[in-house]
């Protein structure tokens, strides 16, 4: 099944953010070791709790607190699709 997928306006520009269930994250096990099945922040290592969560890049999970950090839309402008 296709994940969401959103975009995202930051400092880098626009990226992608595909937004997974915790069953998603089982399939990542196998390259990133964590133990039970708890989902950390790839930036901060904090534990995420809130599904779905935003995954930059479909590589890099982020934490409410992060997913907001990284956001910097450039001018104020908000490019965002529907
Ligand atoms: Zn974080």
């Amino acid at each position: 099944m296709k994940k969401k997928e959103t975009y995202i306006n930051t400092a880098d520009g626009r990226i992608r953010v595909e937004w997974w269930r915790k069953g998603d994250f089982r399939s990542k096990v196998s390259i990133i070791p964590i133990p039970d099945d708890r989902v950390l922040c790839d930036y901060c290592n904090a534990e995420i709790n809130e599904f779905p969560t935003p995954v930059l890049w479909g590589t890099h999970a982020a934490c409410k607190k992060c997913y907001i950090g990284v956001q910097r839309p450039k001018g104020g402008s908000n490019g965002n699709n529907k």
